[in-house]
């Protein structure tokens, strides 16, 4: 697409990037989408932190240093280093801050308003120092809301400034980057701002209303999350400016996947590669795990999780009582084995422990951070549990019906978007779905899937097959992207 002659440029603000920093989905998003749109003739580039485990894992031969400058943020000034990323397609800009992102973990630190009020303005003061004008800087959730605000606000007066537009993603209503009004400080930010019009919150400051209000478009990452967001059920306290203030300039655009990362015919983690076409191949990625990780070497249905183990994805449901037994011992009745990997919330780790104690030869729990491992889980199992409370896209149902692994999902945001209900008349159908959240119907559907799984072989390949043959690439929603682009005036 050309704009006056020349690409449509556009950089993308991210926390999290693959496969340099990642926790969840977000950090695939930012890793696939602007390599598609410059497939696409886009000048897409990514700014991000340096994290401290970046530092040596990636870069030790193939990064260079571009330049350094001062970030004022009040009285405070902090200096920047900026490296390029020299082994990708995409121009890749690290900024580098021993004070700020030399720590062991992403976020969750009493001064991340600081932290990401700095990158904000150091990307911002980026552009200026290595010249890049873009027609559009692409906001990912509340870290970078601040950019929207400082934009808008205060370097629009600058002519270099005047003309870039600004679209906000959100991808997870609930993390909102709440802080408190010290945040205007850092931002040189009147107390004007502290106003329920502005960045108010329930009274803190909100990052997440900073990108919401000041952004010129607001996409979210599917159609469904883009309703569900403006009722009160899954708006988190901002259903009624996202449902009667901004609703004319929010989009729903669902997410792909990489498909030069989540590829069953070349993933050079799994065991056996495999196609549709080769399929019965998949079945020796499930005996080699089991081989692997101590499970009872048997033909039986695998259920796999690979999931943040939070509260969101519907770990809850497990401890509800069906026939007077925990959902999750009522699920192990069956025939079945079981696979988790996730880290998160101590209650919920300590729930698998105790389940991986239980059924010792029937589950293996990962309580860590390993994306080999991954991927290994989704070509093993045979069918991958998401009962999400909500769920703005997910990815993880999409890699599963690229691996011929079928989703048992509730029905919600994203989710239902690309899990569609198997009909065993039509024969069409990727997986299986409920709509309540109740751990009655979780272990309903799994024992459907289950039944597939023994009685009607041909029924479980079918949906297999249905899964692996759709198209979740990125081709789709990087058109819808580069359309609204476009469209910003
Ligand atoms: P969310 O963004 O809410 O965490 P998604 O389903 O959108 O959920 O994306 C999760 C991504 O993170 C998927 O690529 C999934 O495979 C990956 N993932 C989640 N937990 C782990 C883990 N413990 N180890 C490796 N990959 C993980």
């Amino acid at each position: 697409m050309i704009v006056n002659n020349t690409p449509l440029k556009c950089l993308f603000v991210s926390s999290e990037v693959a496969p340099y920093a990642k926790t969840g989905g977000l950090a695939d998003v930012i890793g696939a989408l602007p390599k598609k749109l410059r497939e696409q003739g886009i000048d897409a580039r990514v700014a991000l932190p340096y994290y401290h485990s970046i530092q040596g894992r990636f870069f030790d031969h193939d990064s260079h240093f571009l330049t350094s400058y001062d970030v004022h943020l009040g009285w405070r000034v902090q200096g920047v280093g900026i490296y390029e990323d020299d082994s990708t397609t995409v121009p890749t800009y690290l900024l580098k801050s021993d004070t700020y992102f030399a720590r062991p973990e992403f976020y969750g630190y009493k001064d991340d308003y600081e932290r990401f009020a700095f990158f904000c303005k150091a990307v911002l003061e980026l552009l200026r120092h290595i010249d890049f004008m873009p027609d559009v800087i692409h906001c990912n959730d509340w870290q970078t809301g601040p950019l929207c605000l400082l934009l808008k606000d205060k370097y629009r007066m600058d002519p270099f400034y005047a003309n870039i537009k600004t679209v906000y993603t959100i991808h997870n209503m609930k993390y909102q980057g709440l802080c408190g009004k010290e945040a205007l400080d850092v931002l040189e930010l009147s107390s004007d701002y502290m106003s329920a019009e502005r960045l108010e919150y329930h009274g803190a400051i909100s990052y997440m209303k900073a990108g919401l209000i000041y952004s010129d478009k607001i996409t979210t990452v599917s159609p469904t999350y883009a309703e569900e967001i403006k009722t009160y059920q899954y708006g988190c306290g901002l259903d009624r400016l996202l449902g009667d203030k901004l609703y004319y300039k929010m989009e729903g655009i669902l997410n792909g996947i990489d498909y030069d990362v989540y590829d069953p015919k070349i993933d050079p983690y799994i065991y056996k590669n495999y196609t549709w076409r080769s399929i019965g191949r998949k079945k020796e990625n499930k005996v080699k795990f089991q081989e692997e990780y101590g499970l009872e070497k048997k033909d039986c249905m695998l259920i796999g999780i690979v999931s943040r183990i939070t509260d969101q994805k519907g770990f809850d449901l497990m401890k509800q009582t069906v026939d007077s037994l925990w959902v999750m011992d009522k699920i192990m009745q069956m025939d079945v084995q079981f696979v988790i990997l996730g880290t998160g919330e101590q209650e919920y780790e300590e729930m698998f422990k105790h389940f991986a104690y239980k059924y010792r030869e029937r589950s293996a729990v990962f309580l860590t951070f390993n994306e080999a491992l991954a991927q290994k889980i989704y070509a093993a199992s045979d069918v991958f549990l998401m009962p999400s409370l909500f769920e703005p896209c997910g990815l993880g149902q999409l890699i599963a019906m690229r691996y011929g692994t079928v989703p048992v999902v509730r029905k919600t945001g994203g989710l239902k978007d690309t899990v569609i209900h198997y009909n065993p008349m039509t024969k069409e159908g990727t997986g299986f779905e409920f709509e309540d959240c109740s751990g009655y119907w979780m272990y309903k559907k799994l024992e459907e899937a289950y039944q597939y799984y023994v009685e009607k072989k041909e029924d479980f390949k079918q949906i297999q097959l249905n899964g692996m043959k759709k198209n979740f690439s990125w081709d789709e929603a990087a058109k819808k992207y580069i359309a609204l682009y476009h469209g910003l005036s």
